[in-house]
């Protein structure tokens, strides 16, 4: 166990089981020079400061790795500066509440092999006949729907849920297709990304959830390829919360939907679930298929506070994807 500081208001103790599973590292990370070094302020605001050399960091996480907010114990506060050589944000991904129950996470207990079984209301993780992700290898050539979308400013509202990075989408803005009217709800972010095209996977994946108005949802899911730096990525980098549960609503930000579409809204359609728990079905998928780009820099930014936060894919049973 070490104990670090990372503010001078919240301190986390590492919990590093003896044992090591593989882990699955989304890029070849292994080979990367850099890494950024991530930083919270006083007010919360997450940083990427600078890059610096440090390329054995995504070896050395365990896929078991726990983040335990420490108890405040009196005169157990350490010097600010105190353990930063050594401060590892990399294993920050897993939401842990406590010792007696298990939690849904992406490795150990409650990794995505098990969910079924954490909790009564997850049975369909186990026993769906539809589940998501799929791998999307082939599929059927037909004309499918256009996305219309009507995606408008919303103001920015971000949230670390211990699974992943959120951001809840003002009222107002979403897409058609087919007929059907689907509200944008919120987006957030998966790596590596959850669907693989072809047998693999891009670096992440964007899910953007949405409601109809007789409650189905559709879910736009957008590859994530490394390329230019995505100046909208940034605002919701520099205004995620590192620590998970919490949330930042900036009113003055505004994020746009549209500005995180590719040029092209071809896609594959089919029919699946909520890719975490319960794993309900019945979702609309719309798998676009020429992914949008982030930088690097913001990858690792991301992989920081989640190193894996995807579901592997699931059997496609008898269902049929559609494409045009
Ligand atoms: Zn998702």
């Amino acid at each position: 166990m070490k104990k670090i500081l990372l503010s001078t208001v919240f301190s986390f103790v590492f919990v590093m089981p003896g044992w090591a599973e593989e882990v699955v590292v989304p890029v070849d990370a292994a080979a990367e020079k850099v890494q950024p070094v991530i930083k919270e302020t006083a007010d919360g605001v997450v940083k990427v400061m600078q890059e610096e050399a440090a390329p054995a960091y995504v070896q050395e996480v365990s896929a078991d790795v726990q983040v335990v907010k420490a108890a405040p114990a009196a005169g157990d506060h350490a010097p600010a500066d105190e353990g930063h050589d050594d401060m590892d944000v990399g294993t920050m991904a897993v939401e842990h509440h406590g010792a007696a129950q298990a939690h849904w996470g992406y490795s150990g207990a409650g990794a995505a092999p098990y969910w079924g079984t954490l909790d009564g209301s997850y049975g369909l993780c186990a026993s769906g006949q539809e589940q998501s992700p799929v791998n999307i290898a082939k599929f059927l050539q037909e004309d499918v729907p256009d996305i219309m979308p009507s995606y408008k400013p919303s103001s920015l509202e971000v949230v670390n849920n211990g699974h992943t990075i959120q951001v809840n989408y003002d009222a107002g803005s979403g897409f058609e297709a087919d007929g059907v009217n689907y509200n944008l709800l919120q987006l957030h972010f998966h790596t590596p990304s959850e669907h693989y095209l072809d047998g693999a996977p891009y670096p992440m994946e964007m899910h953007l959830v949405h409601k109809a108005e007789d409650g189905t949802l559709g879910v736009i899911g957008v590859m994530m390829k490394i390329g230019e730096h995505n100046p909208v990525i940034e605002g919701v980098w520099q205004n995620a919360p590192i620590e998970a549960g919490g949330s930042k609503h900036i009113d003055s930000v505004e994020i746009n939907a549209a500005d995180l579409m590719p040029a092209s809204l071809e896609y594959y359609k089919y029919d699946g679930s909520l890719t975490t728990p319960p794993c309900s079905e019945g979702v609309h998928w719309h798998v676009l298929k020429e992914p949008i780009e982030l930088s690097e820099m913001q990858l690792k930014a991301f992989q920081a506070l989640f190193p894996v936060n995807a579901r592997p894919v699931q059997p496609l049973n008898d269902r049929v994807i559609t494409g045009d």
